[in-house]
């Protein structure tokens, strides 16, 4: 069942709270043991399903979340050893907006540390598997959040996308998965990787369920300096009718993708066609090289921003009397992954090479957003793959540089803040393949109309359950 339809049961008391959380508690405690979606499991979720008011509009909804999400008194690790025993002492608004509304945390799902990676192979835990293949990888760096997903451990989760985290995993795992608008959603207690570039973001089986989870989570928030103020509609969007758009297929991203994910985009666009959108080829031509300039910007964010993991404040401290011994010893538990990230934002920022680096990506940052903005007089929306192909088998991308390279057609839409949304579209094999909408500025909600059009005249045959359904 998606999270609506359980939502108005829930609300028409045919199941309760306690009911949902201990049905899906017990799918977790089944599936999960094969999967590694669940970094933690909230402990309390029985005690406050029986507590939680009935009357709230998301009563007993179970909420996985990404484990970069701080939750107080529910550890928090990052997917990382330096935060393995941290119990966070204060709650992300994105959390407490959701519980507000009477959402039940049931757990906090797996990652790539600190968000760095494109397969959640780089927890410093476990990996995580695909429901469609163990042997595959879910994706990243919310791998936990979409696995668990998809074999509905949960029905909906919480992830963050800083380049493609929250899309990527979605089309690997055959779900929905929304980056929204830069700044529509508090960072406010999301564990900080690149700070221009960070969102939380929801996934799902529906459409209308990321929907739920906006309306509840987005909007200005004092707490975050970046935060916008854009009152969320998405439900009442979802309501009006659609009128035809303008559709730009982006041409370069038509070339070196996978045979399914060819056939997913031509079919895509007959729906559209049907649908009354008018269909264009469009260029992006910066999008190839954007790859180039994330991967010199995010690091050097994530290196000031992990200067703060060593050993004096919170989290994992070595042992030792001496400062510096100390230092070093705590931040030699950050993994490889991590620490390249370090050395490389390091070296971009330093003297003497911040200039032909950092400078020009930022410079190139600029022009990439000037021409998705051009593009959009051209155009309502953009059409892209999510991915160049499906799922890759776990220890598949042993070379950092071509995991980097997973991430292709989504750090575009990252680089120029703009919402982005990963949709299922169809198959290849038993794999599934996911399709990327890219809309202008602040337009979050036509993103998911549009999405909802395709749901709906595809009859939602691109949603399966590999692992069955909970309810
Ligand atoms: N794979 C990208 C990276 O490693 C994106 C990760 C993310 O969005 N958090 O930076």
């Amino acid at each position: 069942m998606l999270a609506h339809e359980l939502r108005a049961r829930l609300a028409r008391k045919e199941l309760s709270p306690k009911e949902v959380a201990e049905a899906y508690l017990k799918r977790v405690q089944a599936l999960d043991p094969g999967l590694g979606a669940f970094l933690t499991l909230n402990e309390r979720v029985l005690e406050e399903a029986e507590r939680v008011d009935p009357g709230l509009p998301l009563a007993g909804l179970p909420v996985a979340v990404k484990d970069n999400i701080v939750t107080k008194g529910l550890r928090t690790t990052a997917g990382s050893r330096l935060l393995e025993t941290f119990i966070p002492p204060y709650e992300a608004t994105a959390i407490a907006r959701l519980r507000a509304l009477g959402a039940l945390v049931l757990g906090k799902t797996n990652l790539d540390e600190f968000g760095m990676g494109s397969s959640t192979e780089h927890s410093a835990f476990f990996p995580t598997k695909n429901p469609f293949d163990p042997g595959r990888v879910p994706g990243g760096s919310s791998g936990g959040s979409a696995a668990a997903v998809a074999a509905d451990l949960v029905p909906l989760a919480l992830g963050s996308d800083t380049g493609g985290s929250v899309r990527q995993p979605a089309a690997f795992c055959g779900v929905y998965g929304l980056k929204p608008t830069y700044g529509r959603v508090s960072r406010y207690g999301l564990i900080a990787y690149a700070s221009s570039l960070d969102q939380i973001g929801p996934l799902a089986r529906s459409v209308r369920d990321l929907a739920l989870l906006m309306d509840a989570m987005a909007g200005f928030d004092p707490l975050d300096a970046t935060s916008l103020d854009l009152p969320p509609r998405f439900q009442e969007a979802l309501a009006e009718p659609l009128s035809p758009l303008r559709l730009g297929v982006v041409r370069e991203a038509l070339s070196g993708n996978s045979p399914g994910v060819e056939r997913a985009l031509g079919e895509a666009l007959e729906v559209f066609r049907t649908l009354g959108f008018g269909i264009k080829e469009v260029s992006w031509p910066t999008l190839p090289l954007a790859l180039n300039a994330y991967y010199i910007l995010a690091p050097a964010e994530a290196s000031a921003n992990l200067a703060r993991y060593d050993g004096t404040l919170y989290g994992y401290r070595a042992e030792g009397e001496e400062l510096w011994p100390v230092v070093e010893a705590t931040r030699g538990r950050f993994g490889l992954e991590v620490k390249r990230r370090i050395l490389v934002g390091t070296f971009v920022l330093s003297s003497g090479y911040y200039e032909a680096y950092y400078a020009r990506a930022q410079a190139f940052r600029r022009r990439l957003r000037a021409e998705a903005k051009a593009l959009f007089q051209e155009v309502d929306l953009l059409l892209l793959p999510t991915t160049p192909h499906p799922a890759f088998p776990l220890g598949g991308r042993p070379d950092p540089l071509a995991m980097y390279r997973e991430d292709l057609y989504t750090v575009g839409a990252s680089l120029a803040g703009l919402p982005a949304l990963s949709f299922p579209a169809g198959f290849e094999g038993h794999l599934p393949v996911g399709l990327q909408l890219v809309a202008p500025w602040g337009q979050d909600e036509r993103l998911l109309r549009v999405a909802l059009a395709f749901e709906e005249a595809t009859d939602r045959a691109f949603l399966r359950t590999p692992l069955g359904e909970a309810f």
